[in-house]
């Protein structure tokens, strides 16, 4: 009797493996229902740890919503902010962005979409003249609105630290020691209901996911200094610029397909430089430069759902590179469906690649 009671102490809801936005916002959703967990995570970070963490629902090289966009936006703003408050820490810094036109042309474009239904709560009309004298463009500018940043190092680091120490285990996850029943999962002394695999780029590396097509998309990016910039807004022009704190700013990103290395490279600091210098005319010092692997899926969304043959065994991936929008309201998806209270929308659910999945068995 003892034993068993011992037994049920120990068994926790959920394993959730990778602690990058996806596990870190499923775990908020257990903790939010009073749920136990124990997550896994290598400690070696990875694309949230990085990111510029900007929550922007449109997309500025089309000027059109972007996927779900309106209805992430609404339902993340709100869960970001409850968690700042459980965490006693400030990493939500909203920001208008501004979009710098490349010719006038553009102008027209800008007015018609900012007169869209959908588009006009997050689009000014007006078309800015650029006043700022470290800003470059001719064309002037519109300012997209309800914008701004998540500070997601900031945020792992606190979520991080709010752990009690049982809760979480620096190390690489091995697949070998993974034993699944109809009932549950254990891995080493741990017991669970159910195991979350959230591992952003690197579920390349495991076996029961690795044949979902997660193409990948290298970034780089420059974190500079620019005492004489000044700006508190996010510059948006080839690349984004956007301010950090003091005189830092994080600049950003090479998209490339092919490399999926973890090396910084030089020609991606030399396109990242000139897209700078086209955008600011402002000195500016490269202080860091670093590069991560976002995690993009051949059909542009998101893989979500569990395992055909492993009915405790799930999937939280593919946030592409818009993970801060959308992950706080596919974990709550994620969450429901697991807990049998609804069905996952088709077009994330990892069904729609069933018959990758049925290869590796
Ligand atoms: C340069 C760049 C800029 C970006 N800018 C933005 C932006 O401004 N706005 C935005 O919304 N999105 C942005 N993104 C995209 C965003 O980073 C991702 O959508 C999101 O962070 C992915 O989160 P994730 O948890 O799925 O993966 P990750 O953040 O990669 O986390 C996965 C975690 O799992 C761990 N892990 C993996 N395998 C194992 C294992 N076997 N054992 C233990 N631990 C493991 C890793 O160490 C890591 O901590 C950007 C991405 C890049 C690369």
């Amino acid at each position: 009797m003892q034993r068993f009671f011992l037994l049920l102490i120990c068994m926790k809801h959920a394993l959730i493996v990778g602690l990058g936005l996806a596990g870190l916002t499923y775990a908020e959703q257990l903790n939010r229902k009073g749920l136990s967990f124990h997550i896994i995570d290598s400690g070696s970070g990875g694309s949230s740890q990085i990111a510029a963490g900007i929550y922007n629902p449109t997309v500025l090289k089309r000027f059109s919503l972007s996927w779900n966009g309106e209805v992430f936006h609404s339902y993340a703003l709100p869960f970001y902010k409850k968690l700042e408050e459980r965490l006693s820490t400030d990493f939500i810094h909203p920001a208008p962005i501004h979009k710098i036109f490349n010719k006038d042309a553009e102008h027209n474009l800008w007015s018609s979409a900012a007169d869209k239904k959908s588009l006009a709560p997050f689009l000014d009309p007006k078309i800015y003249s650029n006043r700022e004298d470290e800003v470059n463009g001719n064309s002037g500018y519109g300012i997209v609105k309800h914008t701004g940043r998540v500070a997601t190092d900031v945020l792992l680091k606190s979520f991080k630290d709010s752990l009690h120490k049982d809760d979480l285990s620096l190390e690489v996850f091995d697949y070998d020691k993974l034993d699944t029943t109809s009932t549950g999962i254990k891995y080493k002394s741990i017991k669970a209901k159910h195991i979350v695999f959230c591992q952003g780029y690197q579920m390349v590396n495991n076996p029961l996911f690795n044949k979902l097509p997660l193409v990948g998309s290298k970034g780089e990016i420059l974190i500079i200094k620019a005492p004489n910039l000044k700006t508190k807004v996010i510059l948006k022009g080839p690349i984004f610029i956007a301010p950090i704190g003091d005189d830092f700013y994080w600049a950003g990103a090479t998209f490339e397909r092919k490399d999926k290395t973890l090396v910084c490279t030089k020609a991606g600091k030399t396109w990242l430089e000139e897209r700078i210098l086209k955008m600011i005319s402002s000195e500016f010092e490269v202080i860091e430069h670093i590069t991560q692997i976002r995690p993009t899926v051949q059909d542009r969304r998101p893989l979500i759902g569990t395992h055909p043959n492993l009915p405790n065994v799930h999937l939280f991936n593919g946030l592409g590179s818009r993970g801060v929008l959308g992950a706080p309201l596919m974990s709550k998806w994620l969450f429901d469906y697991i807990e049998g209270r609804s069905d996952l929308p088709e077009e994330v659910n990892l069904r729609r690649f069933e018959s990758y999945l049925r290869q590796s068995l």
